[in-house]
């Protein structure tokens, strides 16, 4: 079986390619998700700036905790989010 894969639309949830979404403004992935799969955190670049919001990003950081629920995939208002459930921490402990 092929792992838990979640991915985020920045195209939808951030400042990329001229949408407009301080994704701290909304953070309903992050509140939904039991397992605290979501982050919340300033993006890589070479110059942060934690007062701009179009240097804040939301990444799934361990998928490998989802439980498969969908709840992040439901709420998020804009649909940036992708989960393809599979193999994951969670399924290999329910499936002993
Ligand atoms: S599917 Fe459920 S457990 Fe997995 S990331 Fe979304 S809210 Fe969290
Ligand atoms: S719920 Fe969707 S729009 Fe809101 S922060 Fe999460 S990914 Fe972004």
């Amino acid at each position: 079986m092929a792992k838990t894969k979640i991915t985020i639309d920045y195209d939808k949830c951030g400042y990329k390619d001229g949408v407009e979404m301080d994704p701290r403004n909304c953070r309903k992935c992050l509140g939904i998700c039991d397992p605290a799969v979501f982050l919340m955190h300033p993006t890589l670049d070479e110059h942060p700036d934690p007062f701009n919001p179009e240097k804040w990003m939301v990444t799934p950081v361990w998928p490998s905790m989802c439980m498969g629920c969908m709840k992040c995939q439901e709420v998020c208002p804009v649909g940036a989010i992708t989960v393809e459930p599979g193999e994951s921490l969670y399924t290999m402990i329910n499936e002993v």
